[in-house]
């Protein structure tokens, strides 16, 4: 289903057991993003070095991060 680098780096069976720490929602895996997506907060949970980073206080809000993906505030 997740082919390419994030079918390595996340694995399906990690992926289908992870949840958003907000609302216990599901997530969805966006390359693009490098990270997790929570529809429902509008957040995205990113992977770093493999490890998706399931903070609430850590995450982007998805409006800053669709638009154009800068990294400085
Ligand atoms: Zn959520």
């Amino acid at each position: 289903m997740f082919d390419g680098l994030f079918a390595n780096l996340i694995p399906q069976e990690l992926l289908a057991v992870l949840a958003c720490p907000k609302c216990k929602g599901d997530l969805i895996l966006d390359e693009k993003l490098s990270g997790l997506i929570c529809r429902k907060c509008a957040l995205l949970y990113e992977i770093r070095d493999g490890i998706p980073i399931m903070l609430i206080e850590e995450a982007r809000p998805l409006e800053q991060t669709t638009t154009e993906e800068k990294k400085d505030e």
